[in-house]
């Protein structure tokens, strides 16, 4: 397959679009890249300089500074490799807050887009095939319902040791979509030319083999 082609994964979050997208990425040898690290790293980046959330010239400065990259699927802030660093509750939930500023999106969008041109790519997110790799061959729309993305989060985070209660993960899990789905620029929606999978009873083998077979 030498044709260069684009692979847009969107859905909310916990329906495993990036254990999908990566697994997906190594059958066909092409790049995966997770747009909501991105957002991660931008979040962390505001964190630490204590740069105030709302829209303002602080928050753009920071961002004409800013440089987001990813090397062998780990991901670069300014050089430094933070994927560790942005795997934690209050960083997702910076993300998300960060995430609905439209100049914080023009910024990461531009990124995505120059990373998506010249070589075949799966890109997962939240506005992959509606925003940012809009003629995409392939578009999917991976979603589960709340209670079994929660679950998946939760044996996650049991594994990891850390307390967190079922209700509380399920209580996050609805307040990001909430999130998400209703933001002024851009909210999370399925593009109408997207194929829906809702992977509740369906194995990581399962999603990954059926959105290869479509790949031709
Ligand atoms: O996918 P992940 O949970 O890592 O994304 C973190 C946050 O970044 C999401 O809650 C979402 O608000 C935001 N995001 C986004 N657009 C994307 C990817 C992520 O708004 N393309």
């Amino acid at each position: 397959m030498n044709k260069i082609f684009q692979i847009a994964i969107d859905g909310p979050s916990g329906a495993g679009k990036s254990t999908i997208a990566k697994r997906v990425a190594k059958e066909l040898a092409i790049d995966y890249i997770d747009t909501g690290a991105m957002y991660r790293a931008v979040g962390l980046k505001m964190l630490r300089n204590g740069i105030p959330m709302e829209e303002n010239e602080v928050l753009q400065k920071m961002l004409d500074e800013t440089d987001v990259d990813f090397e062998n699927e780990r991901v670069y802030l300014d050089g430094e490799d933070v994927s560790d660093l942005i795997r934690t509750q209050e960083i997702s939930k910076q993300a998300s807050d960060c995430s609905a500023f439209a100049i914080v999106r023009n910024k990461l969008v531009e990124l995505q887009q120059n990373m998506g041109k010249r070589k075949s790519v799966i890109m997962d997110g939240r506005d992959i095939g509606t925003v940012v790799l809009k003629d995409a061959e392939y578009k999917y729309y991976l979603t589960a319902t709340p209670e079994e993305r929660a679950m998946r989060r939760f044996k996650e985070l049991q594994a990891k040791g850390s307390g967190e209660t079922y209700e509380q993960v399920l209580e996050d899990v609805n307040k990001r979509d909430y999130n998400d789905m209703h933001r002024a620029v851009t909210p999370l929606r399925q593009a109408e030319d997207a194929v829906l999978i809702d992977s509740t009873n369906m194995t990581i083998d399962e999603v990954v083999e059926f959105i290869i077979s479509n790949i031709k």
